[in-house]
């Protein structure tokens, strides 16, 4: 099938609307995988990239464990493998994100910066955004220190000490996780009380390596090239420490980039798109993959795979209406 380019008099488009079979939103793992696999199926799909081409893989310094590379990949040059392969079959990349998209019948009505995008499928991949603490320093050490994934970046930390920010499962599981390669682990927790369940709390608190700062948070991280020290401020007496540190680890949890499906797809209660187990959500045709249906797993190998389904369906669904 071809992409159509259609005009359509709509007076608050700037620019020519698209009609398309597949359109795709986000460039992540999943994004570029559904990419593929309807560009292959000869769905001459679009991918709108989002602000950030290639999503959260795209920061991490390198993967080791998607497989494949026996070596590793950067981040980046995954990301632009993955995009070189999609196009490759036809995948059609623009930079543009969605601002506005109505469901409520086909074709699905998709508005971009400059474009107003319709299309008989639409699958979801717009990720999740891991949230920040907003403090002096997080944003310019991300990457020389700072992290949000311990899976990407703990290798890193081989025989260092770091903190680790927030009090849940992910706090935890993944202040375990560091535990491998890390001499120290300090879990810096607002409250007195973890939010974790019992079982890694039980771990947490076995691990000669682990070790809690209760009732504090981060108010700055400090380095140069790399993070040297945190201030650390107790928040039931107002005192403010400096604790020298290799890394900070911040999991206070993420947000699903969703916002603008509220009220159109059902979603849990944090968020995330409920999608059944071939990805679809509660629009038929409309499919969601990676992150933003996703509050477990999140790994690339995960997220490609999701959006490797969603195409298949997405295959299907638009097979159906020629039916
Ligand atoms: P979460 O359960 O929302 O926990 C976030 C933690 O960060 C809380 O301890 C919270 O403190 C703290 N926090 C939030 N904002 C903060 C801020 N601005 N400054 C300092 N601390 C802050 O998030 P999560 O741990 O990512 O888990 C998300 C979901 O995935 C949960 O349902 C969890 O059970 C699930 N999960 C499960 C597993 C597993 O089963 N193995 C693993 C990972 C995640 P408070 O406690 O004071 O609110």
């Amino acid at each position: 099938m071809e992409v159509n380019l259609t005009s359509f008099s709509s007076s608050s488009s700037e620019t020519e609307d698209i009609r398309t079979n597949v359109l795709i939103l986000g460039s992540g793992p999943g994004g570029l995988t559904a990419g593929l696999y309807t560009a292959r199926a000869d769905l001459s799909p679009i991918i709108l990239t989002g602000m950030e081409l290639g999503g959260q893989v795209s920061l991490t310094h390198v993967v080791e464990n998607y497989p494949g590379f026996p070596d590793g990949v950067g981040g980046s040059e995954m990301v632009e493998l993955f995009q070189k392969q999609a196009e490759r079959f036809g995948a059609k990349l623009e930079f543009d994100s969605a601002i506005e998209v109505d469901l409520s019948e086909r074709p699905f009505r998709v508005r971009g910066y400059n474009t107003t995008y319709l299309t008989d499928s639409l699958i979801i991949t717009t990720g999740a955004t891991p949230r920040h603490l907003d403090i002096p320093g997080e944003t310019e050490l991300t990457g020389r220190g700072v992290s949000y994934c311990a899976t990407c970046d703990g290798w890193f930390f081989k025989d260092k000490n770091v903190l680790v920010v927030g009090g849940g499962d992910s706090a935890l599981e993944e202040g375990l996780f560091l535990t491998r390669y890390a001499d120290s682990v300090t879990i810096v927790h607002r409250r007195d009380e973890l939010r974790a369940g019992q079982i890694l709390q039980n771990r947490a608190e076995q691990n000669p390596k682990i070790n809690f700062i209760w009732d504090s948070t981060l108010t700055e991280i400090v380095g140069t090239e790399a993070v040297q020290f945190a201030r650390i401020k107790n928040v039931k007496t107002g005192e403010v420490t400096e604790h020298d540190t290799d890394g900070v680890f911040i999991f206070i949890g993420h947000t699903p980039n969703t916002q603008l499906f509220e009220g159109q797809l059902d979603m849990d209660g944090a968020g995330y798109l409920k999608t059944d187990n071939r990805m679809h959500t509660s629009v038929p045709g409309v499919y969601a993959a990676g992150e933003v249906a996703d509050p477990h797993f999140r790994q690339v190998i995960t997220s490609a795979g999701m959006g490797a389904a969603a195409a298949i369906e997405a295959g299907h669904y638009l097979d159906s209406l020629n039916d």
